[in-house]
């Protein structure tokens, strides 16, 4: 080192460049310390001349085992769970993926700016699913954005992974924005008597929903709307019934190009596409989730529409494609130019 010192203060430092690699012990050989860290994870791409940025807010392992659900039978609307009744051919499908059980589940949110308006469709468990998840808001400020900039969220459901983000820790995060949800899921998860009729494992949501919305509605800043709606131009409401009482897609659209953003009609892509009747325990009424799951998967493959999914892998951008009895979905190819 003192060698190095002495010819660095009397050599150019191209010299001493060449000479490091001859002198200099600690070089590739050495163990650098692992990262054990990720990469903030947006994804952007251009939609006509709507910008849209596609935030992660986390992954965690997906309760398969515990919450996916299979008709009883062709004819019943009861649901059993998946992998009691059902495991040998899902375990088939996942094994074909080489994949195991719990699959790893991505919560993905997606931010659009048309150029007059900055609108976030859905916004991530905020801090009600641990520290898996709630890093919307550094991957939001990662992408070049900051959260007094939004000016309107458009939620999908009322589900925690996706209403949560907007009051981590019972704080409004998005102080300049104004919140919209459907009537319907409104009507649902903010009642009491219906938090009352539930089954207990949905306790949760119900007070999730209702403390994440708190200081929206205080501050007159929630808003509802009915049936398919255009809520800015360029973005439009459809009501998607069956996983919640009011789920909604976004369809987004600018010069002829379209993006449909889903919210949960998948949360295992390697289950769910090859057999759309596998269902969750969170939907509200089973029967309808799935007829508006395989009506999206017939209309998405017919249109050649592309499909922002808010549980597919990040960025979940992609391509539903119908196979003979199937269907299948094919990611977007990546690009790193706008
Ligand atoms: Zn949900
Ligand atoms: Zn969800």
């Amino acid at each position: 080192v003192r060698l190095k010192n002495f010819l660095r203060s009397i050599l150019p430092a191209f010299l001493i460049t060449s000479l490091t690699l001859v002198t200099d012990d600690a070089g590739a050989g050495a163990a650098a310390p692992q990262q054990k860290t990720q990469a903030p994870a947006y994804y952007r791409l251009m939609l006509g001349a709507f910008e849209v940025t596609v935030l992660s807010d986390g992954t965690h392992p997906f309760p398969d085992a515990k919450v996916l659900t299979t008709p009883a039978s062709r004819t019943s609307p009861a649901r059993v769970n998946l992998f009691r009744h059902g495991s040998t051919e899902a375990n088939r499908l996942l094994k074909a993926a080489d994949l195991t059980v719990p699959t790893e589940g991505s919560i993905d949110a997606f931010l659009i700016n048309t150029g007059t308006k900055l609108i976030l469709i859905d916004s991530g468990a905020g801090s009600l699913y641990g520290s898996c998840c709630g890093h919307l808001i550094s991957n939001l400020r990662a992408s070049g954005y900051r959260p007094e900039q939004i000016d309107d969220i458009f939620l999908t459901h009322l589900h925690e992974d996706h209403v949560g983000g907007i009051a981590p820790g019972g704080t409004m995060a998005f102080p300049n924005a104004y919140v919209y949800a459907s009537k319907a899921d409104a009507d649902y998860w903010l009642s009491d008597a219906h938090e009352r009729a539930a089954p207990a494992f949905l306790r949760g949501q119900f007070e999730g929903a209702k403390r994440s919305l708190i200081t929206y509605m205080r501050a007159r800043r929630f808003k509802t709307f009915a049936g398919a709606k255009e809520l800015y131009p360029g973005v439009r409401a459809i009501p998607a019934p069956g996983h919640t009482p009011g789920h909604t897609f976004y369809q987004v659209e600018s010069q002829t190009k379209r993006l449909l953003i889903w919210g949960d009609v998948v949360h295992v892509a390697a289950l769910q596409f090859t057999d759309p009747s596998i269902g969750t325990q969170y939907d509200t009424d089973a029967t309808q989730a799935e007829k508006t799951r395989l009506k999206v998967f017939r209309e998405a493959s017919d249109d050649r529409v592309l499909v922002g999914a808010m549980h597919v892998s990040f960025p979940g951008l992609g391509h539903v494609s119908r196979r003979g009895d199937v269907y299948v979905w094919i990611p977007a190819e990546y690009s790193a130019r706008l």
